[in-house]
């Protein structure tokens, strides 16, 4: 048909083309070899260059294009300032052919919240583990996520010269999720994925609780919904405050789309309205398939030990 598509396929398909920017960002500023490396609350929590000018980059492009929409990005950071080379105008002409599903046909900028994690992984990033590193833009519509952009910058950056660097992986609720191949973990196993660099105590009691076969520890909220979704990990389980709604949108929209689950520990979904506090103070657990089973046997003491 003639008519403009609808704001949301917009939407996705100009931060499809702010992520792969964002992406180049985060190369460029590796292989020039100065992280500028900042400490935030100490020194697992780490912000560098690249997360500056990805977050200046991301916001900004969105805000001049959807100016009404709500922008909450990881970074404190002013966008006043931001440099030309910085933003990005372009979009996914892909993503614009498909049909908005009919329930988002009618919303309106004011009414979108974008939560941006504009470096997710950036310990492992300051360590070169380089494909642990995720760029996020989750979308928020009546406080769900229902559509997300997941950039993977470092994508086959093992793999020889030969492949393809870097992926977009994207997804819309009631669409599907796409930039991938959908595989299910093997049957039977438990394999548990969880935090490299923000273990404690009670995540590693949780996990023990749940008699895994395999405990993956890898950095990123990101990194490990892919590892979920591409079957590599049967489910994602972290006991502990220190994930914030810019880690957990983009991934939950994507796993929601392809038919998975991610709520905090306890069993309670997340919320992304903007006034919404930013921490997910009582942890992840996501699975693309047998949520119940993993659900079911979070041992009680552990769940009264995460206050939402
Ligand atoms: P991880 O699995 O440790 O990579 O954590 C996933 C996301 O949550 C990353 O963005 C981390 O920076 C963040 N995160 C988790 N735990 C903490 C923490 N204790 N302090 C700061 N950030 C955290
Ligand atoms: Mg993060
Ligand atoms: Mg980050």
């Amino acid at each position: 048909s003639m008519a403009s598509p609808a704001l949301l396929m917009r939407v996705v398909a100009s931060a499809y083309s702010v992520a792969e920017k964002a992406a180049t960002i985060v190369r460029n500023v590796m292989s020039a070899g100065d992280l500028g490396i900042v400490e935030k609350a100490g020194p697992n929590d780490l912000q560098t260059k690249a997360d500056r000018l990805v977050q200046m980059s991301i916001c900004a492009s969105l805000a001049r294009k959807f100016p009404k929409v709500t922008i909450i990005g990881e970074e404190e950071l002013s966008t006043d300032d931001v440099t030309e080379e910085l933003i990005e105008y372009g979009h996914c002409e892909e993503i614009l052919k498909k049909p908005c599903p009919a329930q988002y046909t009618g919303i309106k900028e004011e009414e979108l919240v974008i939560w941006v994690d504009p470096l997710d992984g950036t310990k492992e990033y300051t360590e070169g583990l380089l494909d642990h590193v995720t760029v996020l833009i989750g979308i928020a519509y009546g406080g769900k996520a229902i559509a997300g952009v997941i950039n993977q910058p470092y994508y086959n950056y093992e793999a020889g010269a030969d492949a393809v660097l870097g992926r977009t992986i994207w997804g819309v609720l009631g669409i599907g999720a796409f930039g991938f191949q959908l595989t299910e973990a093997p049957a039977g196993k438990h394999i548990i994925i969880t935090t490299r660099s923000h273990s404690s105590t009670l995540v590693n009691d949780c996990i023990s609780a749940l008699n895994p076969d395999t405990v993956i520890r890898v950095g990123g909220a990101g990194n490990k919904i892919i590892q979920l979704i591409e079957g590599k990990a049967s489910a994602y389980v972290f006991a502990s405050p220190g994930c914030k709604k810019w880690d957990t949108c983009a991934p939950e929209a994507i796993l929601h789309a392809v038919g998975g689950k991610i709520t905090d520990i306890r069993g309670n979904s997340f919320q992304y309205n903007k006034e919404v506090k930013h921490m997910n103070s009582a942890g992840v657990l996501a699975t693309l398939r047998n949520y119940d089973y993993y659900a079911s046997r979070i041992p009680n003491t552990v769940k009264q030990s995460l206050v939402p």
